[in-house]
């Protein structure tokens, strides 16, 4: 028997854009309908789970045991990063690749309840959605296979389970070691407000832990045998809060004290402040980057004391393929949004009156966004890296109520809700048809390849600001009560 896949590929000519619809993919749409309790079920563990980044061990387990037990053949740590982890089935060209996220935020604990009601004072919380982004990736990668198996389709798939996306740059690692050096297409997704191909260019950013190194002393009695940590944080502190006049438009740098000294009355000799620069060119970055360096070497200088830079995580924009955007654009279209119950409309209805809340109508949930690429986005995604060495495509799905903004208590209470599963299935479903309009038409991945190698140019060459360093594990260490 000729396999539909077959038959596709050869009607199709080279760069086509338009393809015939993709051959018997309503059971796999029904397939996904009927398992959208079990997923519901897989994403709130998750959430429950609310682990942050490279700590994600329950998590990530619970998402290798759903592939493995789906057959595919899955292997455990990647690229020095434990919680990573690849699932694999079938052989051969085209490979096509799958992401999943399941990394939760410090800090956001948060009920499923419409005003700011932590279950833990202090603890993590799914403030961007990467329960829902990884448990509808198991998901579409489950129901692709068992779409290639139905219809005898050639090829590899892997969902590729991709730890500490929240500042700790886990696939700038799995690029840099070539994971994904023989991937043909990657199909990407990450919760939002509304249902869209993400067409935007994220920001690229450098990130990283500068720790001073002071001597400490009796802050009353004895001062002036002291050299204040925290004075050359301060000091560092000051000046970058200058630089922000004398940089390009659209740069943003932020900071934290993450160790401010033990107590006023000893003179700090030790001190930490942890700093993230953004702007969508690397190349910007990496200036400012080069100049918050030289404000805490002008600190150490001026206050006596010495530092030690932990360098946490750096990630490329994103580099939005237009190939790839229309064939996700359509399965979008073809899935739709989804309407809320009575109750789901009440809970958000209450949610939009919350602090800081853009209320923006709840009919966006039920809407396809028109594609639109090339605008430039406002947050980072170590996506960005992969998207410069693989075509990538992601969506966006309306997993938290329409004006909510990510890392939001908003975000994570609708996250855990019926709202947040009705969304990661919208995804789930979308990119199984992705990846079934991809493996039928091999000449359009051919094309976003093409497209890709024009937009990076002949001499791009792929490295990271993170060089040769291993993943910094420890990153999160101390934020978790
Ligand atoms: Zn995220």
């Amino acid at each position: 028997m000729r396999s539909p896949a077959i038959l596709l590929a050869a009607a199709l000519p080279l760069g086509a854009q338009t393809p015939k619809p993709i051959a018997n993919t309503a059971p796999m749409l029904a397939g996904l309908d009927a398992a959208a309790a079990r997923y519901a079920t897989v994403a709130k563990q998750i959430w429950t789970f609310a682990e942050v980044g490279y700590m994600e061990e329950k998590s990530s387990a619970l998402l290798q045991s759903e592939l493995a037990g789906a057959g595919f053949t899955v292997k455990a740590g990647v690229a020095g990063e434990p919680t990573a982890f690849i699932a694999e089935y079938g052989s051969g060209k085209p490979v096509i690749a799958i992401l999943g996220e399941f990394d939760a935020l410090p800090g956001l604990s948060q009920d499923t309840v419409p005003e700011r009601k932590p279950l833990r004072a202090g603890a993590p919380g799914h403030g961007c959605g990467h329960h829902l982004f990884g448990t509808a990736s198991a998901a579409a990668a489950i129901a692709l296979k068992q779409w290639m198996q139905a219809n005898n389709v050639k090829g590899t798939l892997r969902m590729i389970g991709t730890p500490a996306e929240e500042g700790g740059a886990g696939k700038v690692y799995m690029v840099r070691d070539g994971v994904f050096a023989d991937v043909d297409a990657v199909i990407a997704w990450h919760p939002g407000d509304d249902n869209s191909i993400t067409g935007e260019r994220s920001m690229a950013n450098i990130s990283g832990k500068f720790r001073f190194h002071g001597v400490s002393a009796h802050a009353a009695a004895a001062p002036e045998r002291g050299k204040s940590a925290l004075d050359a944080v301060e000091a560092m502190d000051f000046m970058t809060n200058a630089l922000r006049e004398h940089i390009p438009d659209g740069s943003r740098i932020h900071y934290i004290i993450t160790d401010g000294g033990k107590a006023p009355n000893v003179v700090p000799d030790e001190a930490e402040v942890y700093y993230v620069a953004r702007h969508v060119e690397m190349s910007i970055v990496k200036d400012i980057w080069a100049k918050i360096v030289n404000a805490a070497k002008g600190a150490a200088l001026g206050t006596g004391t010495t530092y030690d830079l932990q360098l946490v995580g750096s990630v490329y924009s994103l580099l939005p393929n237009e190939t790839l955007a229309k064939v996700q654009q359509r399965a979008l279209e073809k899935v739709g949004g989804f309407t809320y119950t009575a109750e789901e409309r009440a809970f958000a209805e209450r949610l939009q009156k919350s602090d800081a809340f853009t209320a923006v109508p709840l009919e966006t949930a039920a809407k396809v966004k028109p594609l639109s690429i090339g605008a430039a986005g406002t947050g980072s995604t170590d996506v960005g890296d992969v998207s410069w060495v693989v075509p990538t495509v992601q969506l966006s799905a309306a997993t938290w109520v329409p004006g909510t903004a990510a890392h939001s208590w908003q975000a994570v209470a609708a996250g855990g809700t019926t709202i947040g599963y009705k969304g990661m299935m919208v995804a789930a479903k979308t990119m199984a048809l992705t990846g079934a309009d991809l493996f039928a038409s091999p000449a359009t991945i051919e094309a976003a390849k093409a497209e890709l190698v024009a937009k990076r140019g002949p001499s791009f060459k792929y490295e990271t600001a993170l060089g040769t360093q291993a993943p910094q594990l420890d990153y999160r260490k101390g934020s978790v009560p």
